[in-house]
């Protein structure tokens, strides 16, 4: 597994104007980002438009830590096109993957699998497959989860490739499923998830049955890991919906995308939001456009330099 040398003593990012972060003092900057719909175009799965800002950051050696509804093998497949080395958060907060030796410390609680540290936040998805069962039964409806569904079944509802559908499929954490009918219904299905100790997350095409976790938590226990490595961590996050919310919660600079029939996401309301004026990755690379804009109160560019790479 090829990994990351320790990180330290970078050279500084300082806050651009407007964004919500009180402290002025200098930071190594942090972006989380979610896939489906904002880097990765909600219906072909491109993200060209973003590829040059991707670079810009790659170049600056400032980490893009990927924070999806994704599987641990899709994100794989993905980061592998990406060029992307950093840790990632899959299923909707249901573990963190940080390439062993990426920190300096060994963080805690985590466990090594396949040259990665692990720290599971979520339940096991048998019972998740188990709890969809028991909700089914409560509201008196069929409802149709992922482990329900062939590979081509997953394919035709995602529109994704039967390969990328073999990988969606591997899940752990999450079991996306479909409700039709009313918002009665799925308050009801909430209800009765609720009883369970598991929470059901709107996401783009599907609903999402998880238990004790969400994206935010994940989120700042990585956060966590960077400030105890690097000390000061200035944290951004670019999203499109509802189910970011609590990544967007947690970070110093949240970002929302317009959806792809224009608009922005309803119900989130956050000090400091900014919404940009781009569809899914043209409106990200239009925010690492301004993550990146050097601050009027610092006017020359801000320039990372980038730390050495042992892969
Ligand atoms: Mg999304």
């Amino acid at each position: 597994m090829k990994s990351r040398a320790p990180v330290q003593d970078q050279t500084n990012w300082s806050k651009p104007q407007g964004c919500r972060a009180s402290d002025p003092t200098l930071h190594r900057l942090v972006l989380f980002t979610d896939l489906d719909g904002t880097l990765l175009e909600a219906t072909t799965y491109q993200f060209d438009a973003a590829r040059p800002a991707l670079a810009r950051l790659r170049g600056q050696a400032i980490p893009v830590v990927i924070c999806t509804s994704k599987t641990r093998a899709e994100v794989e497949a993905l980061r592998k096109k990406l060029g992307n080395h950093d840790p990632f958060i899959v299923e909707n907060g249901g573990a963190l993957y940080i390439p062993d030796g990426y920190f300096k410390s060994t963080p805690a609680g985590s466990i090594i699998r396949d040259g990665y540290r692990v720290i599971e936040m979520g339940v096991p998805y048998s019972r998740l497959q188990e709890g969809l069962r028991f909700i089914e039964r409560q509201v008196g409806m069929s409802l149709v989860g992922f482990g329900d569904m062939t590979v081509e079944d997953i394919a035709k509802a995602t529109g994704l490739s039967l390969q990328d559908a073999e990988l969606a499929r591997q899940r752990e954490y999450d079991e996306p499923f479909l409700i039709e009918h009313t918002h009665l219904w799925r308050r009801s299905v909430r209800r009765a998830a609720q009883r369970l100790g598991l929470t059901v997350i709107p996401g783009g095409r599907f609903f999402h049955l998880v238990g004790g976790t969400d994206k935010g938590r994940a989120c700042r226990v990585l956060i966590d890991l960077y400030r105890k490595e690097w000390g000061s961590v200035f944290t951004a996050a670019i999203g499109d919906s509802l189910n970011d919310l609590p990544m967007l919660e947690v970070v110093d600079w949240p970002f929302l995308v317009e959806r792809p029939w224009g608009g922005h996401a309803e119900g989130i309301a956050l000090e400091g939001l900014t919404r940009l004026q781009g569809i899914g990755p043209a409106g990200w690379a239009e925010g690492v456009d301004k993550l990146l804009r050097p601050s009027p109160f610092q006017p020359d560019p801000f320039i990372f330099h980038p730390f050495p790479f042992t892969y």
